[in-house]
C-alpha cells in the first residue's frame, strides 16, 4: 500500500506541477503499524494516518497547495478522541526513546548522504584515526552493552575474547535471522537505517582484528536485503568498505548470506555452520565462536540491534549510554508489541520500563474491553507473565525471576479469551517443527511434552500429566544441546506455575 501512495503522490505533484517544490521522500518505519501507511507534511510536521490512495489528492491540494491540515487523516487517541497532529503528541511515542530507531521514519535508507547528514559514519572516522582497539573494546566493556538477541551476554567481553585470540584471520557476522513468531525489530532496522549496521559491524571488526564481515540474513526479508546491498554499494562507492577505509590503513569488508528461515539457525553456531553453506546445526560449545568459528578461526557473532547500539555508544560516548537503561543492563530495547494489544508496531523504550507502562501507556492496553491476562515475552522460548508481575522492570535479570526471558524483543499480549493451555501447546508445536533434531532430549523429549499436552486439551489428560509435564520440561532444559531445546519448556513451565488453574479445569472437566 505505501508503495501505491508513493506512486500516486509523484503523480499528484507532477499533474500539480510542484516538481521542485514539493518531493516524496521514502522512510523506513515509524513503528506505529497499526497507523500505516503514514505520511508525514514538513515542514509543517504533520503526521497522517491510515492513509489510502484515494486520500492523495487531498493531501496535495488542500494540504500541500491549500495548506489546511486533514483532520480525518489525524491520530485520534482512543480514549480521550483527541485529534493529534505531530507524531511527538501521540500517547504511543511518549514514553518511547528511540535510539536504535532514531534514522527509522526519519531518512530515507537507500541514500548513504541522509545517514551522513545525521552523524553517520562519524563514529567510524573517530575511531579509525584517534583510537586504539583496546580503548574501543574498554568503552563498549564500559557502555555495560549486552547482545539483543537473546543470551544478554556482555558485547565488550565477547570482542575481547575474540580480540585476544591470537589467531587470523577472524570474521565479524550479524545475525540478522530473526525467526521469532511475531517479531519484527530487526527487519525495521535492516530496512530503515542499514548504514548504522554496517558501521557498528566496521567498528567491532576494528576493534578485534576482522577483514571481513558477513550479515546473515533471512531470505523472507526482501526488501532488506535489497536495502543492505544498496547501502553496500554505497558504502564501499564513498571508500567506507574495502581496502584503506579512510586513508587509516584498516581493511574491511562485508558480504550478505541468505538464510532459509530455519528458525535453529539463529543459535550461533547453527547460524556459523550455514553460512559456511553446511547444515544448520548447533554444536556444543565451548569452544565459543569467539575462540573458534568461521572456518575455526575467531569470529564474534552479534545481532543487529546489539550492532546499531554499537554505533550509538560512539556517537554518544558509553557515559551517555549509561545514563539509560539500569546498572546491570543499560541503554534502550526494542520491542515488537503484539497480539491482544490496542496499538501494535514496534517500539523502542528504556531498559527497566515496567511492562504495565508498555502494555497500557505505549501500547494502549487491550481492545475490546476484554482483560489482560499474560505478556509473553522472548518469542516462542518466554515465559507468560501475569498481571500480577506487571510492574516488574523488564531487564534480563528481572524477567528471568519470573521464568521468562528477554530474547529478541518479541512482546505477545494476551487476554481472558485466551487458553494458556493452548498457547503453551502452541509454542511446544513451533519448537518440535523448528527441532534440528540432533540432540534427543529436544527431538524426542518436545514431540513427548507435545503429546501430553494435546491429551489436555482434548479434555483426555489425567492429574498425574501435570507432574509428567513438570518433569520433562526440567530434563529437556537440562539436557538439550542449543538454547532452542533448553528454552523450548518456558511456556509450559510458566503456565503451569501461574495458570495451573487452567491445566487442572481441562482434566477435571474434560474438555
Ligand atoms: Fe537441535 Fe534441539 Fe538439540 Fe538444539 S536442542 S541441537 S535444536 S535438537
Amino acid at each position: 500500500a505505501s508503495q501505491e501512495i508513493i506512486k500516486e503522490l509523484d503523480r499528484q505533484i507532477k499533474e500539480h506541477k510542484l516538481t521542485g517544490k514539493a518531493k516524496v521522500f521514502k522512510t523506513g518505519c515509524f513503528g506505529f503499524c497499526q497507523q500505516g501507511p503514514i505520511v508525514v507534511v514538513q515542514p509543517d510536521n504533520i503526521f497522517y494516518c491510515r492513509v489510502k490512495k484515494e486520500n492523495v489528492k487531498d493531501l496535495v491540494e488542500k494540504h500541500i497547495i491549500g495548506g489546511r491540515v486533514l483532520e480525518e487523516l489525524l491520530f485520534k487517541e482512543p480514549d480521550s478522541g483527541e485529534l493529534q497532529r505531530r507524531m511527538e503528541d501521540i500517547r504511543f511515542f511518549h514514553n518511547q526513546q528511540r535510539v536504535v530507531l532514531r534514522n527509522c521514519g526519519v531518512i530515507n535508507p537507500e541514500d548513504i548522504n541522509e545517514y551522513i547528514a545525521r552523524d553517520g559514519y562519524a563514529a567510524l572516522a573517530d575511531i579509525l584515526n584517534h583510537r586504539s582497539r583496546a580503548e574501543v573494546i574498554d568503552q563498549v566493556i564500559n557502555s555495560v552493552l549486552r547482545g539483543r538477541g537473546g543470551g544478554g551476554f556482555p558485547t565488550g567481553k565477547k570482542w575481547q575474547i575474540a580480540a585476544r585470540q591470537e589467531v587470523n584471520p577472524k570474521y565479524i557476522v550479524c545475525n540478522a535471522d530473526e525467526g521469532d513468531p511475531g517479531a519484527f525489530m530487526d527487519r525495521s532496522i535492516l530496512e530503515g537505517d542499514p548504514h548504522a549496521i554496517l558501521e557498528g559491524m566496521s567498528i567491532g571488526a576494528y576493534a578485534v582484528g576482522a577483514e571481513q564481515g558477513y550479515i546473515y540474513v533471512r531470505a523472507e526479508y526482501p526488501i532488506a536485503v535489497d536495502r543492505l546491498e544498496i547501502a553496500i554499494g554505497q558504502a564501499r562507492q564513498m571508500g567506507l568498505l574495502g581496502k584503506n577505509i579512510l586513508g587509516s590503513g584498516f581493511n574491511f569488508d562485508i558480504d550478505i548470506k541468505l538464510g532459509a528461515g530455519a528458525f535453529v539457525c539463529g543459535e550461533e553456531t547453527a547460524l556459523l555452520h550455514s553460512c559456511m553453506g553446511a547444515r544448520g546445526e548447533p554444536r556444543p560449545r565451548p569452544p565459543y565462536p569467539a575462540q573458534e568459528g568461521l572456518w575455526g578461526k575467531p569470529t564474534v557473532i552479534n545481532n543487529v540491534e546489539t550492532f546499531a547500539n554499537v554505533t550509538v555508544v560512539f556517537q554518544k560516548g558509553w557515559q551517555w549510554f549509561v545514563g539509560r537503561g539500569t546498572a546491570k543492563s543499560s541503554g534502550t530495547k526494542v520491542f515488537s508489541l503484539a497480539g491482544k494489544i490496542k496499538n501494535t508496531g514496534l517500539i523502542e523504550v528504556p531498559m527497566g520500563s515496567t511492562l504495565r507502562s508498555i502494555i497500557f501507556d505505549t501500547g494502549g492496553g487491550i481492545p475490546d474491553g476484554h482483560r489482560y491476562k499474560a505478556v509473553q515475552t522472548g518469542g516462542p522460548s518466554g515465559g507468560c507473565i501475569p498481571e500480577e508481575y506487571l510492574d516488574i522492570l523488564v531487564d534480563y535479570d528481572s524477567l528471568a525471576k519470573v521464568g521468562s526471558i528477554m530474547g529478541s524483543g518479541g512482546l505477545i499480549v494476551m487476554d481472558d479469551r485466551d487458553c494458556m493451555v493452548d498457547i503453551a501447546r502452541f509454542y511446544v508445536e513451533f519448537a518440535q517443527d523448528e527441532s534440528c533434531g540432533r540432540c534427543t532430549p529436544c527431538r524426542v523429549g518436545t514431540k513427548r511434552l507435545l503429546e501430553i499436552l494435546q491429551r489436555i486439551t482434548k479434555g483426555e489428560g489425567e492429574m498425574e500429566d501435570l507432574r509428567l509435564l513438570e518433569e520433562l520440561s526440567q530434563d529437556i532444559k537440562v539436557a538439550s544441546l542449543c538454547g532452542l531445546g533448553q528454552t523450548a519448556p518456558n511456556p509450559v513451565l510458566s503456565t503451569l506455575r501461574f495458570f495451573r488453574d487452567e491445566y487442572i479445569a481441562h482434566i477435571r472437566d474434560k474438555h
